[in-house]
């Protein structure tokens, strides 16, 4: 069934989520990086950052939680855009 708002019927290409910019974990301590979207387990190369999962506790429609813990100093979270290359 087509959708139609008053008075002339607008169609939306569905098109698939792309996302603009990636999620960038940095530690402060050896600058290792981290995509925060590529990874659920992991640690940075001296071992200040641990990057884990945490299953929530009540139901909820999440599977899990990322979690980032550090052991000595803060990581550097930040966005990066990912830049489209045309043809
Ligand atoms: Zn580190």
């Amino acid at each position: 069934m087509v959708g139609k708002i008053g008075f002339s019927s607008i169609f939306v290409e569905e098109k698939v989520y792309e996302p603009l910019y990636k999620t960038i974990v940095e530690c402060s301590e050896c600058g290792d990086k981290k995509e925060i979207v590529k990874i659920y387990k992991s640690s940075c190369k001296c071992g200040n950052l641990n990057i884990d999962i945490c299953e929530p506790t009540t139901k909820c429609k999440f599977k899990y939680f990322q979690t980032i813990s550090f052991k000595e100093t803060e990581p550097i979270i930040y966005d990066i855009l990912i830049v489209q290359e045309f043809p």
